[in-house]
């Protein structure tokens, strides 16, 4: 059978398009073979402190190494996954992934958080709070070890389950971060009744702030917003030193995007960390970029 392809060549899986009910089933059995077998990879993408350089937190994020189509990335079947049922299957395998690394981390010393991303299928999940701890103890791995990253339209749908489920996981010890802060339309009230450790702006605030004062205002003011409720503000979207350098500033917590590195596989950010602590040596704190 042939991929649809998008205009930029790309292959996408139109989900709202079910003209082609035969590939979108092809593709839901490719998913499926995907998850059991190790199709499904994990790249990580650091969380800088800012305030001394250090990293302590990644984020890891999926992707599927498709057999004959190449990496791809969430944006080309992440809504399959959702539609086809399988996301909470997903879910479960990227935590497995994404903790044995941790505990490969922890074994070497480098005691990384690994921060996972939620979808809001699975945070109606009641079982997940038990899952990830028995996940945790049989990694020998502390609930600091992880971190959960949900966004905001996820917790529209059944707030009263969501925020029981986010209790019972961050009274474990499991840091919580809203994804994507400040994109969606009920921010204020939940901040006011959820248990969270971090928000995580948007990087559609971050990306324009050194040429736009009204962005640059919100960062500043999310960032007191943050502080003032003793939740801790991750800038995402960092492309370029000017960015780092106004949010190391205005006295943002963590900083994560392209200008310091990609996502990549573990193996690659063992390497970028290593050359981060050589260079660590020799750079002022706080002004460790992209190298
Ligand atoms: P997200 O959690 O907000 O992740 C950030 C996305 O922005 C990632 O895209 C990352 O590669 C990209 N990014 C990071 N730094 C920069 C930057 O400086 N500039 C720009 N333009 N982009 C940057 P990615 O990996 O394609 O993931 C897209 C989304 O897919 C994620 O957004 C997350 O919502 C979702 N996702 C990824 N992995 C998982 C997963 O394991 N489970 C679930 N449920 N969702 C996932
Ligand atoms: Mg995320
Ligand atoms: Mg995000
Ligand atoms: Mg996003």
């Amino acid at each position: 059978y042939k991929a649809k392809t998008s205009g930029r060549g790309q292959h996408v899986y139109n989900t709202a398009d079910d003209t082609d009910a035969t590939t979108r089933l092809k593709t839901v059995e490719e998913l499926r073979t995907a998850l059991t077998t190790d199709q499904l990879v994990v790249h990580y993408q650091p969380k800088i402190d800012l305030d001394t350089g250090e990293v302590h937190n990644v984020e890891a994020l999926v992707r599927w190494d498709h057999p004959t189509r190449g990496l791809l990335y969430p944006d080309a079947f992440l809504a399959l996954v959702e539609e086809s049922g399988l996301m909470r299957t997903l879910t479960r395998v990227v935590l497995q992934v994404a903790l044995d690394q941790a505990a490969v981390w922890h074994a070497e010393g480098r005691p990384l958080t690994v921060a996972v991303n939620l979808s809001g299928s699975t945070l109606i999940d009641t079982s997940l709070p038990d899952e990830v701890a028995a996940m945790l103890t049989a990694r020998n791995l502390p609930p600091g070890a992880l971190q959960l990253e949900i966004t905001e339209e996820f917790l529209m749908a059944d707030r009263d389950r969501a925020r029981s489920i986010l209790t019972r996981l961050r009274s474990s010890g499991i840091q919580i971060s809203i994804d994507d802060f400040g994109t969606g339309y009920s921010s204020l009230s939940y901040l006011r009744d959820l248990p969270l450790d971090e928000l995580k702006l948007d990087r559609s605030f971050v990306f324009p702030m050194v040429d736009d004062a009204r962005a640059a205002a919100l960062v500043a003011s999310t960032i007191g917003l943050a502080h003032s409720l003793g939740l801790r503000l991750v800038a995402e979207g960092v492309e370029t030193k000017a960015a780092y350098t106004e949010l190391v500033r205005l006295g943002c917590d963590q900083a994560q995007g392209y200008y310091m590195s990609r996502p990549v596989p573990a193996a690659e950010l063992d390497l970028w960390l290593s050359a981060r602590d050589v260079s660590a040596t020799r750079t002022p704190k706080g002004l460790v970029g992209a190298h």
